[in-house]
């Protein structure tokens, strides 16, 4: 069977992979549109601390997402794959008062009976916490939280992209249109030539809209701009420094090896496609970050990524096939999660393309689905 898989973020590279691991013939067309979001995410996987581990649906999704990333860590490895900035590092919640940290503890408790995954759970004084991750203030309570993950989305989608190549996938570097004849996707124009496909996998993140254009079908997802700075805090050895969750904020903290230190990030919906950094942003980000760890004051700024979260009409992914249009795939609507939740929707999104049972129940994310009514995303 032939796919063409159009976007190659983390979603896209994941859904090749899996395509080529299951024999298809398969084309990744990527045009390297600027703001890409996988490129810019912090790279946070921890589901289960998340505001919208309250919707059912998406906890299930995002639980199976977070247990399919050590196994799939694994499978790289075993191709070679191992630069992924991936690390099982724990997370820090904080928490502003006993009362809250008590509350926080006892919502991961209850969790951690149907997710084993989340680890180890402890209240920790500020000074501890602070041992963990030495920029933060001394003075703040926190809950440690074992099974918390960091990966560098960059690097993962480079090293899937790399893994579906040795399966066979051709990559290009092309932008790619959709071509629907007939009620069904034909396949893709790249440089004015039509290429034809059984399935065609729209992978194509917030510019899923205007891609899907040509099938008729409206799907709404819309770019919610991430400023995201990243510091250097030399020599200091931060390759084990935990993700740190402000209790309230929706703003964060992570490390990497080499000194790194990322501080996340906006959230602006409306920002359109626009990838500029602005003055707001940065003071933004940094007012935030100073705020929780004032020791990173004498961090040395190395640079602000920008990338637009594909934000579907709800907190749940976009993901199956599209009633009506036979041969087209959609898998993306993973906003602020999609680090956490891309490797295995695109793992999916594969299996519903070569027509495999997709291992879970899709209705709830189908594409052309209603909107549910609350947003619970953070
Ligand atoms: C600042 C920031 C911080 C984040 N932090 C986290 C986090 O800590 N944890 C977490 O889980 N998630 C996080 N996210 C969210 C996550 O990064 C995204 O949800 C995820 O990367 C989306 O992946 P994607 O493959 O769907 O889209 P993208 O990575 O945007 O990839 C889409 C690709 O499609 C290509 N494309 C589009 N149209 C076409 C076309 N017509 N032809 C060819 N190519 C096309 C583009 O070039 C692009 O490469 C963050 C996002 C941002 C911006």
């Amino acid at each position: 069977m032939r796919v063409i898989v159009v976007g190659s973020g983390v979603v896209g590279a994941s859904c090749a992979y899996t395509a080529s691991c299951l024999g298809a013939e398969v084309l990744l067309a990527d045009a390297a549109l600027p703001g890409q979001a996988t490129a810019a995410g912090a790279g946070i996987v921890c589901p289960w601390a998340s505001s919208s581990a309250d919707d059912p649906v998406w906890y299930q999704f995002a639980c199976a997402a977070a247990r399919h990333y050590p196994r799939l860590v694994e499978e790289l490895a075993g191709l070679g794959e191992t630069d992924l900035g991936y690390g099982q590092v724990g997370g820090l919640i904080l928490a502003d008062s006993p009362q809250r940290q008590q509350e926080v503890s006892q919502r991961l408790l209850a969790r951690r009976a149907a997710a084993p995954e989340i680890g180890d759970v402890t209240g920790l004084t500020g000074a501890e916490a602070r041992a963990l991750f030495p920029p933060l203030r001394a003075d703040g309570a926190a809950v440690w939280l074992g099974g918390a993950s960091r990966v560098d989305g960059r690097l993962l989608a480079q090293s899937l992209t790399r893994a579906a190549a040795g399966k066979g996938t051709v990559i290009t570097a092309s932008r790619a249109e959709l071509v629907c004849r007939g009620g069904r996707a034909a396949g893709v124009l790249v440089k004015g030539v039509l290429i034809e496909a059984d399935v065609v996998v729209a992978a194509t993140g917030a510019w899923t809209t205007s891609f899907l254009r040509a099938a008729g079908v409206a799907v709404e997802v819309t770019p919610q701009r991430g400023q995201i700075v990243h510091l250097s805090v030399e020599p200091a050895d931060t390759s084990r420094w935990p993700v740190v969750l402000p209790d309230a904020s929706g703003h964060y903290l992570l490390a990497f090896g080499g000194s790194r230190v990322v501080a996340g990030a906006t959230r602006e919906t409306g920002a359109g496609f626009d990838c500029r950094v602005t003055p707001g942003g940065l003071s933004q980000v940094l007012g935030h970050a100073l705020a929780v760890a004032p020791g990173l004051a004498s961090a040395t700024y190395r640079e602000t990524r920008v990338g637009f979260r594909p934000m579907g009409p709800d907190i749940l992914p976009l993901l199956g096939p599209v009633p009506g249009v036979d041969g087209l795939v959609v898998a993306t609507g993973l906003g602020p999660d999609g680090l956490t939740l891309g490797p295995y929707a695109g793992a999916i999104a594969a299996r519903a393309a070569l027509g495999e049972p997709a291992g879970v129940d899709l209705t709830p994310v189908s594409p052309l689905r209603a909107a549910r009514p609350a947003a619970l995303s953070g």
